[in-house]
């Protein structure tokens, strides 16, 4: 199992994946990226209507199937108003606060396919002239996107092609340190998505049999709260949701281990595969942590919340700071890629 977390080639594809800019509602270009990553390994898929991919890896069973699932969409924005200033008023696009975004620079996607630079900012910067900025509350009237075009009012934005309704990404400022640390907005849940697919990789290329038909699910409607909860094959018993680990005060995951979920503001996970995933951590000395997120919702909570009857856990890499500018550890990444790989080779645990 040791080879199973192949750190430079994750790192690489999570760069990769970071750098694609994907707020919910705009995924199509992420979504080809991830299309032509399974072809080239040789994994058939098929695409929702909604846009998600579902590539599917037979096993010994095919009668009870398992799915994975990890996100690609993730927090951005979409232009409300032009300002008579020049400026860009926002819409969030997930759910964040907008302190977290300030200072960032960020693109716009005019529906011409145009990309157009800017900032996000408080209006009232500038220490020069506005007496006291740490007063004024960061909110929608007051942050705006100062964009990199001569433009003095309204009209020159327009003339730019900027429009109401146009999505705005924000730069993921990706950095990996030697220290081992990974710094970059949206590693939720691109860092799942890059040790999903590197999962999907490992498998083909060492002709891994599976013991059960297994659903890898990229989702990208995960930060509106649909991502998975639809297009699930019927003989699926259990479904993962393989998403980041929520730390803070009081939390007890972090950046160095696996996170395993055992309830988020949805409710308990199932506690049986929950168990089974501890049990798999302990019997294969993988560092974990067992932790109730607060404030969280998943793909898994949003597919039981959908109807279906199936059997559902999340876990995933610790991340600091989340829907901000996030960091997470390469142990917590090899952590998560070793309990990803125990797990689809295991028993389904009413089979133990
Ligand atoms: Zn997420």
């Amino acid at each position: 199992m040791n080879n199973v977390f192949d750190e430079k080639r994750t790192i690489d594809l999570l760069g990769q994946l970071v750098n694609i800019p994907s707020p919910s509602g705009y995924t199509a270009t992420i979504m080809q990226f991830i299309g032509s990553y399974l072809k080239n390994i040789g994994i058939e898929y098929k695409q929702t209507n909604k846009g998600a991919i579902i590539a599917t890896i037979e096993g010994e069973n095919n009668a009870s199937h398992r799915l994975l699932t990890a996100h690609v969409d993730t927090l951005g924005a979409m232009v409300k108003e032009v300002k008579a200033n020049g400026r860009l008023k926002l819409a969030m696009i997930g759910g964040f606060k907008w302190n977290a975004v300030e200072g960032e620079y960020c693109t716009i996607h005019t529906a011409q396919g145009k990309k157009i630079r800017g900032t996000i900012l408080l209006h009232e910067t500038t220490v020069h002239v506005y007496s006291n900025p740490d007063a004024i509350k960061r909110d929608a009237d007051h942050i705006e996107v100062r964009i990199d075009e001569k433009c003095f009012n309204a009209d020159d934005v327009r003339a730019t092609g900027i429009e109401v309704g146009d999505f705005v990404s924000f730069d993921p400022r990706f950095e990996v340190i030697d220290s081992g640390f990974v710094k970059s907005r949206h590693l939720d849940d691109k860092a799942s998505t890059a040790l999903v697919l590197q999962l999907v990789k490992y498998i083909k290329e060492n002709d891994i049999k599976l013991p059960y038909t297994t659903h890898f699910y990229i989702s990208n409607n995960e930060e509106i709260g649909y991502g998975g909860n639809s297009n699930i094959p019927e003989q699926v018993v259990e479904y993962i949701a393989v998403d980041m680990g929520a730390i803070g005060d009081g939390q007890s995951s972090d950046e160095y281990t696996v996170s395993i979920c055992a309830k988020d503001s949805s409710g308990p996970y199932h506690y049986e595969l929950t168990r089974h995933l501890v049990e798999l951590a302990k019997t294969n000395s993988i560092d974990y942590k067992l932790d109730i997120y607060p404030n969280y919702g998943s793909d898994a909570s949003a597919a039981i919340r959908a109807g279906f009857d199936v059997k559902h856990a999340l876990f995933g890499p610790g991340i600091e700071a989340s829907h901000a500018y996030e960091r997470t550890h390469v142990d917590s990444l090899r952590a998560t890629a070793q309990l990803l790989y125990t797990y689809v080779i295991s028993r389904m645990d009413s089979e133990d």
